[in-house]
């Protein structure tokens, strides 16, 4: 059984718990890995690596960071195909789509590259006579990053690229589902030439995660995951003193009015729903179906649903892989059951597609219509290949429903007319919104975040607010007078 270890200051360092966890291949049911379990000591030493880096590290000219920025963009884009092959081998999603993760990753490192230019400060020549203002961001010091396992290479990259970028030095938790891809990650920016101590990975669980919220020497905690771990996560990081931005978990809903297009419309909502098996934060879990548009939409997907290939992520022909772990893929099922007996009427039963026996982690897709607000499968983020619809008879009816949910990652809104879009942009409270988009994740150069119970903290992800989470502010006020013309003043300093 081969092992995974933890990667610090520059090296694979095997964990002395004993404790550790399965890793398994999805697509074959198979345990193919143990993960080690860091103890608190293993923290501290991951912590203090990354403690000792960043003196050097924050003091490496912006040139210099970007130099070793574009190296690493090329090394990790010259090896999309072995990462794309890591996030297969134990997250199960197809190759196609861990290459799209890829790319999206990558992405974030471009944005990085230009670091010079975000960095540059505001600089006010002669704000009072002789004097000039001007602003700097610096880095934060150690900070860290605990990521789910859904996007096992993308959703790592969101930080560290604009973490390492402005001068800060990294702790990684990654998923204990998945961890080999942030392992490989870590090597290949070694090879680029990132200096060791940079970027550190800690394998574990809570026990980890429990003492970089606690380390007196981290500054930042950037989380992504589930909802309650979120919460959770936030408080105990703010209190402990942290600067803490926790992404959380989503029931995205993509209204569907009349005027809309049927067959884009039930393309956008198949995609969107069960695409990487339903095991993203932006999939399309709810589609609210406006007046007349009901039987036609339900019909239309319902009619898509068969051809839909399910199957081991290398395999090319698969569009869809398998869920993660079994525990995960039963409890997806049970909502179709669940869901029966709360009075939804299921169109489409994962549990009857022919992927469903086979050894590994498989469920088809399943669509249920008539969903009302009370169900369990409407209430709970499901996070697998079951779409609901819910049935209403206006556009003020499909708003309350977004806005009476408690999540507000992304929503999408799929009509022909221009003013209900832009009504439906300006007045829903989702972070991300969708024109005729189901999956509206913005470009690298935008920033990621949802509302409500789906972000816990103030700043969202990579892009601009990425660089202004990594970073504090100082304001210099200088002036360089003639000695000469020194004299005491105790007014308050104020402009001339
Ligand atoms: P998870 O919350 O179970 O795990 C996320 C991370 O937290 C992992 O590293 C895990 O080891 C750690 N963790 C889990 N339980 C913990 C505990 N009790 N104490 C301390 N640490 C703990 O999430 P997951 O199942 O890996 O990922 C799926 C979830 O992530 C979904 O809810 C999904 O919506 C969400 N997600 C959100 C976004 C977003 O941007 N909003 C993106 C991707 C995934």
């Amino acid at each position: 059984m081969e092992q995974i270890h933890h990667y610090i200051a520059g090296r694979l360092v095997p964990g002395e718990s004993g404790r550790r966890g399965p890793v398994y291949n999805p697509a074959t049911g198979a345990k193919t890995h143990e993960v080690d379990f860091a103890t608190p000591g293993e923290v501290d030493a991951a912590v203090a690596a990354a403690g000792a880096a960043f003196p050097s590290w924050r003091a490496t000219s912006l040139s210099r960071r970007a130099e070793i920025l574009f190296s690493i963009r090329e090394v990790l884009d010259a090896h999309r195909q072995d990462i794309a092959a890591a996030i297969t081998a134990q997250h199960g999603k197809v190759l196609s789509d861990a290459m799209g993760e890829v790319a999206r990753g990558l992405e974030n490192v471009e944005f990085a590259c230009g670091i010079p230019e975000h960095l540059k400060g505001d600089f006010s020549e002669q704000a009072s006579t002789g004097i000039d203002v001007y602003s700097i961001r610096q880095p934060l010091g150690v900070v860290v990053g605990i990521t789910p396992f859904n996007f096992p290479a993308m959703v790592p990259m969101w930080m560290l690229a604009n973490a390492i970028a402005c001068g800060n030095t990294f702790v990684l938790k990654p998923s204990e589902k998945d961890p080999s891809t942030a392992m490989l990650i870590a090597e290949l920016m070694h090879d680029a030439g990132l200096p060791d101590g940079v970027f550190n990975v800690v394998n574990g669980d809570k026990v980890a995660v429990d003492t970089l919220l606690a380390h007196p020497a981290v500054q930042a905690i950037s989380f992504v995951g589930s909802t309650p771990v979120a919460k959770a996560i936030h408080e105990t990081a703010t209190r402990n003193g942290k600067r803490v931005q926790a992404l959380a978990g989503a029931k995205n809903h993509m209204v569907v009015l009349p005027d809309a297009d049927i067959d884009m419309a039930a393309d956008a909502a198949v995609s969107a729903a069960y695409g990487s098996a339903g095991e993203r934060c932006m999939a399309i879990s709810v589609v609210v179906a406006v007046g007349s548009v009901g039987d036609r939409l339900v019909d239309a997907i319902a009619r898509r649903l068969p051809s839909i290939r399910i199957g081991d992520g290398l395999d090319p022909a698969s569009e869809m892989g398998p869920l993660v772990t079994r525990e995960h893929r039963d409890r997806v099922a049970s909502y179709v059951d669940s869901s029966a007996a709360q009075g939804a009427t299921v169109v489409a039963d994962g549990r009857r597609d022919p992927a469903y026996d086979k050894p590994g982690f498989f469920l088809g897709v399943s669509l249920l219509d008539h969903v009302t607000p009370e169900m369990a499968c409407y209430r709970d983020e499901i996070f697998g290949p079951v779409l609901s619809v819910v049935r209403v008879d206006t556009y003020e009816e499909a708003v309350r429903l977004i806005q009476e949910n408690p999540w507000g990652n992304g929503a999408a809104i799929f009509t022909r007319d221009g003013g209900a879009a832009r009504r439906f942009q300006f007045e829903v409270d989702a972070g991300m919104i969708g024109i005729n988009v189901p999956i509206p994740v913005p470009v690298g150069y935008y920033s990621f975040g949802g509302w409500k119970n789906s972000l816990f903290g103030d700043t969202h992800m990579y892009g601009p607010e990425g660089v202004h989470f990594y970073t504090r502010a100082k304001v210099v006020t200088s002036r360089w007078p003639d000695p000469a013309t020194s004299s005491i003043d105790l007014g308050f300093p104020s402009t001339r």
